[in-house]
């Protein structure tokens, strides 16, 4: 059923569903574009279209191959939507959902494409903000690289700071995926070049690996695991392509790569890489103890359904739990100082190397799946009590990040 959005488009046929709204195939006075319809209740918020309307210049002005461009931003009626490139291919969460791992070349590949991107974010003073595999996009009908991977687009520019207002958050929250979240950010510094680099270095880990760093069992330890521990080694990944992770993923923001460097040592590899073989790693050990227990009297969700943790807030208050499993939201409290005082204690959980014995029980097997899920899914917002006027004041203009903001290759202070 097609509608029409403003004057100039309509939309004709949903394409997918996210947090903030519907995406439609659509078409315009240039043809196929794609239109992301904010959700409604986010179409009613005046400041939030006040907003919109504002970050109109930056958005519009974001053009680059690794970017998908927003074209025009409609705010009509009740219509609030953003108008994109039409991208024909598919996300990366469900290449990764599909392949588990990619070979080292093409994830590298794929993230060196998204780092460009970001490198020409961060000079116009954008920072992302919510990079992870959902929000990349692979171009299909682009020409094969490196690996054979298909180019990659970031998407999404903008959305989480348009949702994230200082009336809709009240005290200070944090708009972001845990898995992906930058140590920062858990501390409740305002988040900048930084925290995109930090989640991408996450993604290319995941890519290798088929699991995030940090992620598994309760959100809580997420965070917690962002801001204390190391990250473990992947076996049989090339040293020069270990350490580019190391230092992306490093706790202190001034240590971490700038996105244009990433993006060119990471192509400095790619020869090395070719041909090489997806890694062969097994998934590490749940930590049993951080998995939150089915409170008594509670049945665990019959196999293959989403878990609801409980306390699941969606990530812009007042929305309808998600219908979708990517749409997880978990409201937490930001960790106490004790709590992440003392930067890296530990090691993260240590990937094994393939084929070695791993207890099978069908405890871990369900862990496993909900950790999928958690992963693919969520989406948390923290409340915190501390700091919400810092937040706003210092992301409300440009996202905290300025052309200087992005030069994060000084020392590390420790
Ligand atoms: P949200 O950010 O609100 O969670 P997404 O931006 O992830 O929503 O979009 C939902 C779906 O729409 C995704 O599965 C994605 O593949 C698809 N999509 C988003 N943007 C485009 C685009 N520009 N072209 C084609 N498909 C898109």
């Amino acid at each position: 059923m097609a509608r029409k959005i403003g004057s100039r488009y309509t939309a004709n046929q949903i394409l997918g569903r996210g947090s903030a709204g519907t995406v439609w195939l659509g078409e315009g006075p240039e043809g196929p574009v794609a239109v992301k319809l904010l959700r409604e209740d986010l179409a009613s918020d005046q400041e939030l279209v006040g907003r919109f309307v504002q970050e109109r210049t930056a958005l519009l002005g974001l053009d680059h191959p690794n970017v998908v461009s927003v074209r025009d931003l409609v705010v009509d009626g009740n219509d609030l939507a953003l108008v994109m490139n039409l991208v024909r291919g598919t996300d990366l969460r469900t290449r990764l959902d599909r392949d588990r791992r990619l070979a080292p070349e093409a994830a590298v590949a794929i993230v060196a494409d998204v780092a460009d991107g970001l490198a020409a974010a961060h000079a116009a003073g954008i920072v992302h903000r919510d990079v992870k595999p959902e929000n990349i996009l692979l171009d299909m009908q682009g020409p094969l690289g490196p690996g054979g991977a298909h180019p990659a687009l970031l998407t999404d520019f903008g959305v989480a700071k348009l949702i994230d207002s200082p009336r809709r958050t009240r005290a200070t929250k944090i708009i972001g995926t845990p898995d992906y979240l930058a140590p920062e950010i858990v501390e409740g510094l305002p988040p900048r070049a930084a925290v995109d680099i930090y989640a991408l270095a996450t993604v290319l880990y995941e890519l290798l690996a088929g699991f995030t760093p940090f992620g598994g069992g309760h959100p809580g330890a997420v965070l917690r695991r962002h801001v204390t521990e190391t990250v473990a080694p992947l076996p049989g990944i090339p040293d020069e392509l270990w350490q580019l992770l190391v230092q992306c993923l490093a706790k202190a923001p001034a240590s971490r790569l700038r996105a244009s460097e990433l993006a060119a040592r990471l192509r400095e590899l790619l020869p090395m890489l070719a041909g090489m073989p997806p890694l062969d790693v097994d998934e590490p050990d749940p930590e049993l103890d951080e998995e939150p227990e089915t409170p008594t009297g509670e049945q665990p969700p019959p196999s293959g359904e989403p878990v609801r943790r409980r306390g699941a807030v969606p990530l812009v208050p007042g929305a309808k739990p998600a219908d979708s499993n990517r749409d997880t939201h978990t409201s937490m409290r930001v960790p106490a100082p004790d709590e992440l005082a003392g930067g890296a204690r530990g090691t993260a959980r240590v990937p094994r190397p393939a084929g070695a014995r791993r207890p099978g029980s069908a405890r871990h097997k369900a862990i496993a799946r909900r950790r999928r899920i958690a992963l693919s899914a969520g989406t948390v917002v923290l409340v915190a009590a501390v700091g919400a006027g810092a937040w706003w004041a210092t992301s409300g203009d440009d996202a905290g990040a300025t052309p200087q903001d992005t030069r994060t290759s000084a020392p590390a202070t420790p």
